[in-house]
Protein backbone atom coordinates (compact mmCIF):
# COMPACT_ATOMS: atom_id res chain seq x y z
CA UNK A 1 0.00 0.00 0.00
CA UNK A 2 0.89 3.68 -0.97
CA UNK A 3 2.80 5.59 1.88
CA UNK A 4 1.75 8.71 2.56
CA UNK A 5 3.22 12.11 4.81
CA UNK A 6 2.03 12.54 8.68
CA UNK A 7 2.47 16.76 9.42
CA UNK A 8 2.43 16.83 13.31
CA UNK A 9 2.42 20.59 14.36
CA UNK A 10 1.75 22.16 17.58
CA UNK A 11 3.18 23.83 20.69
CA UNK A 12 6.24 22.84 22.61
CA UNK A 13 6.07 19.59 25.16
CA UNK A 14 3.31 18.31 23.96
CA UNK A 15 4.68 14.85 22.72
CA UNK A 16 4.89 15.51 19.03
CA UNK A 17 8.40 14.38 18.40
CA UNK A 18 8.52 11.54 20.91
CA UNK A 19 4.73 10.38 19.96
CA UNK A 20 5.69 10.73 16.14
CA UNK A 21 9.06 9.10 16.66
CA UNK A 22 7.18 6.11 17.80
CA UNK A 23 4.29 6.35 15.47
CA UNK A 24 7.34 6.49 12.70
CA UNK A 25 9.22 3.10 13.63
CA UNK A 26 6.19 1.43 14.26
CA UNK A 27 4.79 2.25 10.70
CA UNK A 28 8.44 1.95 8.98
CA UNK A 29 8.63 5.39 8.28
CA UNK A 30 11.39 7.53 8.83
CA UNK A 31 11.22 10.73 11.49
CA UNK A 32 12.15 14.18 10.95
CA UNK A 33 12.50 16.54 13.73
CA UNK A 34 12.30 19.58 12.18
CA UNK A 35 12.84 21.59 15.92
CA UNK A 36 15.87 19.95 16.07
CA UNK A 37 17.43 21.93 12.97
CA UNK A 38 15.83 25.08 14.48
CA UNK A 39 17.57 24.52 17.57
CA UNK A 40 20.92 23.43 15.76
CA UNK A 41 20.77 26.54 14.08
CA UNK A 42 20.58 28.37 17.69
CA UNK A 43 23.63 26.47 19.13
CA UNK A 44 25.26 27.72 16.16
CA UNK A 45 24.34 31.26 16.57
CA UNK A 46 25.47 31.52 20.43
CA UNK A 47 29.20 29.52 19.87
CA UNK A 48 29.42 32.12 17.04
CA UNK A 49 28.39 35.20 18.67
CA UNK A 50 25.82 35.76 15.78
CA UNK A 51 24.12 39.26 15.86
CA UNK A 52 20.21 38.43 15.15
CA UNK A 53 19.84 41.71 14.03
CA UNK A 54 22.51 41.80 11.25
CA UNK A 55 21.36 40.10 8.12
CA UNK A 56 24.59 39.80 6.51
CA UNK A 57 26.08 37.80 9.51
CA UNK A 58 22.75 35.93 9.71
CA UNK A 59 23.37 34.77 5.90
CA UNK A 60 27.45 33.84 6.51
CA UNK A 61 26.19 32.13 9.20
CA UNK A 62 23.53 29.65 7.40
CA UNK A 63 25.79 29.34 4.76
CA UNK A 64 28.51 28.05 6.90
CA UNK A 65 26.01 25.53 8.49
CA UNK A 66 25.29 22.01 7.65
CA UNK A 67 22.58 19.74 9.42
CA UNK A 68 22.20 15.86 9.42
CA UNK A 69 20.40 13.56 11.14
CA UNK A 70 22.33 9.83 11.25
CA UNK A 71 20.71 6.75 13.44
CA UNK A 72 23.30 5.62 16.55
CA UNK A 73 23.96 2.30 16.80
CA UNK A 74 20.66 1.80 18.99
CA UNK A 75 18.53 3.18 16.53
CA UNK A 76 18.38 6.68 18.18
CA UNK A 77 17.82 10.34 15.31
CA UNK A 78 20.66 11.98 16.65
CA UNK A 79 21.46 15.33 15.28
CA UNK A 80 24.75 16.61 13.55
CA UNK A 81 25.94 20.12 13.01
CA UNK A 82 29.22 20.51 10.70
CA UNK A 83 29.79 16.76 11.65
CA UNK A 84 29.76 16.91 15.05
CA UNK A 85 26.75 15.28 17.23
CA UNK A 86 24.60 17.93 19.44
CA UNK A 87 22.19 15.94 20.28
CA UNK A 88 22.37 16.76 23.79
CA UNK A 89 23.49 20.15 23.37
CA UNK A 90 20.63 21.29 21.70
CA UNK A 91 18.23 20.13 24.30
CA UNK A 92 19.59 22.46 26.73
CA UNK A 93 17.31 25.29 28.54
CA UNK A 94 20.24 27.85 27.14
CA UNK A 95 19.37 27.01 23.46
CA UNK A 96 15.28 26.41 24.33
CA UNK A 97 15.64 29.98 25.49
CA UNK A 98 17.03 31.70 22.28
CA UNK A 99 15.66 28.83 19.58
CA UNK A 100 12.05 31.01 18.99
CA UNK A 101 14.04 34.27 18.48
CA UNK A 102 15.79 32.81 16.40
CA UNK A 103 13.30 30.62 14.19
CA UNK A 104 11.24 33.80 13.70
CA UNK A 105 14.30 35.22 11.42
CA UNK A 106 13.09 34.85 7.52
CA UNK A 107 16.07 33.65 6.13
CA UNK A 108 16.17 31.17 8.77
CA UNK A 109 12.96 30.02 7.99
CA UNK A 110 13.95 29.68 4.37
CA UNK A 111 16.57 28.22 4.70
CA UNK A 112 15.22 24.91 7.20
CA UNK A 113 12.39 25.09 4.87
CA UNK A 114 14.35 24.08 1.30
CA UNK A 115 16.09 21.76 3.53
CA UNK A 116 13.20 19.78 4.85
CA UNK A 117 11.34 19.86 1.15
CA UNK A 118 14.47 18.05 0.28
CA UNK A 119 14.44 15.47 3.19
CA UNK A 120 10.92 14.61 2.53
CA UNK A 121 11.14 14.10 -1.54
CA UNK A 122 10.00 10.66 -1.06
CA UNK A 123 6.64 9.99 0.76
CA UNK A 124 6.88 7.44 4.05
CA UNK A 125 7.63 9.86 6.92
CA UNK A 126 6.16 11.71 10.00
CA UNK A 127 7.63 15.76 10.13
CA UNK A 128 7.15 17.54 13.36
CA UNK A 129 7.30 21.28 14.24
CA UNK A 130 5.05 24.40 13.45
CA UNK A 131 4.26 24.93 10.41
CA UNK A 132 4.93 21.50 8.41
CA UNK A 133 0.72 21.12 7.76
CA UNK A 134 0.60 25.03 6.86
CA UNK A 135 4.00 25.70 4.62
CA UNK A 136 6.67 23.07 4.32
CA UNK A 137 4.02 20.37 3.56
CA UNK A 138 0.47 21.72 3.03
CA UNK A 139 -0.67 19.03 0.39
CA UNK A 140 0.21 15.77 3.57
CA UNK A 141 -2.49 13.63 3.75
CA UNK A 142 -2.53 13.69 7.51
CA UNK A 143 -2.72 16.72 9.48
CA UNK A 144 -2.20 16.65 13.42
CA UNK A 145 -2.41 19.61 15.86
CA UNK A 146 -1.34 18.49 19.18
CA UNK A 147 -1.86 20.74 22.34
CA UNK A 148 -2.00 20.38 25.92
CA UNK A 149 -2.15 22.11 29.16
CA UNK A 150 0.68 24.55 29.32
CA UNK A 151 1.32 22.99 32.79
CA UNK A 152 1.46 19.21 32.44
CA UNK A 153 3.61 20.32 29.42
CA UNK A 154 6.12 22.18 31.63
CA UNK A 155 5.73 18.90 33.73
CA UNK A 156 6.73 16.35 30.95
CA UNK A 157 9.41 18.48 30.10
CA UNK A 158 11.21 19.00 33.28
CA UNK A 159 10.96 15.11 33.59
CA UNK A 160 12.63 14.42 30.13
CA UNK A 161 15.59 17.17 31.00
CA UNK A 162 15.91 15.40 34.55
CA UNK A 163 16.82 11.50 33.09
CA UNK A 164 19.31 13.88 30.94
CA UNK A 165 21.37 15.62 34.07
CA UNK A 166 19.27 18.55 33.78
CA UNK A 167 17.79 19.29 37.15
CA UNK A 168 15.65 22.87 36.72
CA UNK A 169 12.68 24.09 38.31
CA UNK A 170 9.34 24.01 37.14
CA UNK A 171 8.65 27.26 36.86
CA UNK A 172 11.40 28.42 34.52
CA UNK A 173 10.36 25.46 32.38
CA UNK A 174 6.80 26.86 32.40
CA UNK A 175 8.37 30.49 31.65
CA UNK A 176 9.97 29.52 28.25
CA UNK A 177 7.11 27.17 27.33
CA UNK A 178 5.18 30.30 27.55
CA UNK A 179 7.36 32.66 25.96
CA UNK A 180 8.28 30.48 23.08
CA UNK A 181 4.43 30.13 22.54
CA UNK A 182 4.11 33.54 22.25
CA UNK A 183 6.83 34.01 20.13
CA UNK A 184 5.85 31.22 17.86
CA UNK A 185 1.97 32.05 17.36
CA UNK A 186 2.67 35.50 16.95
CA UNK A 187 5.62 35.59 14.45
CA UNK A 188 5.08 37.05 11.07
CA UNK A 189 6.91 34.51 8.80
CA UNK A 190 4.64 30.93 9.48
CA UNK A 191 3.22 31.44 12.78
CA UNK A 192 2.44 27.93 14.59
CA UNK A 193 -1.32 27.55 13.68
CA UNK A 194 -3.78 25.01 13.18
CA UNK A 195 -4.25 24.11 9.13
CA UNK A 196 -7.28 24.06 8.32
CA UNK A 197 -7.27 20.26 8.01
CA UNK A 198 -5.82 19.33 10.52
CA UNK A 199 -7.24 17.18 13.35
CA UNK A 200 -6.54 18.33 16.67
CA UNK A 201 -4.93 15.85 19.51
CA UNK A 202 -5.19 17.71 23.10
CA UNK A 203 -2.70 15.02 25.04
CA UNK A 204 -3.03 16.42 28.44
CA UNK A 205 -4.77 13.43 29.49
CA UNK A 206 -3.59 10.62 27.23
CA UNK A 207 -0.27 8.70 27.71
CA UNK A 208 2.52 8.34 25.49
CA UNK A 209 1.06 4.74 23.28
CA UNK A 210 -2.30 6.09 23.48
CA UNK A 211 -1.26 9.21 21.24
CA UNK A 212 1.25 6.78 18.94
CA UNK A 213 -1.91 4.83 19.12
CA UNK A 214 -3.78 7.75 17.51
CA UNK A 215 -1.74 8.84 15.09
CA UNK A 216 -1.25 5.46 13.34
CA UNK A 217 -5.31 4.40 13.43
CA UNK A 218 -5.19 7.84 11.68
CA UNK A 219 -2.59 7.24 9.59
CA UNK A 220 -3.59 3.97 8.62
CA UNK A 221 -7.35 5.21 7.77
CA UNK A 222 -5.98 7.55 5.79
CA UNK A 223 -3.88 5.20 3.55
CA UNK A 224 -6.97 3.04 3.26
CA UNK A 225 -9.16 5.51 2.07
CA UNK A 226 -6.51 6.53 -0.50
CA UNK A 227 -6.70 2.85 -2.16
CA UNK A 228 -10.29 2.26 -1.57
CA UNK A 229 -10.43 5.80 -4.12
O1 LIG B 1 9.93 21.20 18.62
P1 LIG B 1 10.94 21.94 19.48
O2 LIG B 1 10.43 22.36 20.80
O3 LIG B 1 12.25 21.24 19.56
O4 LIG B 1 11.21 23.28 18.64
C1 LIG B 1 12.04 24.30 19.15
C2 LIG B 1 11.63 25.63 18.57
O5 LIG B 1 11.94 25.67 17.17
C3 LIG B 1 10.16 26.01 18.66
O6 LIG B 1 9.82 26.62 19.89
C4 LIG B 1 10.01 26.99 17.50
O7 LIG B 1 10.42 28.27 17.88
C5 LIG B 1 11.02 26.47 16.48
N1 LIG B 1 10.41 25.69 15.41
C6 LIG B 1 9.83 26.37 14.36
N2 LIG B 1 9.35 25.68 13.29
C7 LIG B 1 9.42 24.34 13.25
C8 LIG B 1 9.97 23.62 14.33
C9 LIG B 1 10.44 24.33 15.42
O8 LIG B 1 9.76 27.60 14.37
N3 LIG B 1 8.97 23.70 12.16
Amino acid sequence: MSKIIIAIDGYSSCGKSTTAKKAAASMGYSYIDTGAMYRAVTLYFIQNHVSLSNSKEVETALNNITIEFRINAVGQNQTYLNGLNVEDEIRKLYVADKVSEVSAIAAVRHAMVDQQRKMGKKKGFVMDGRDIGTVVFPDAELKIFMTADPFIRAHRRQIELMTKGEVLDLEDILENIKKRDVIDTTRTESPLKKAEDAVVIDTTFMTLDEQVDQVILMADMVVLKKWKA
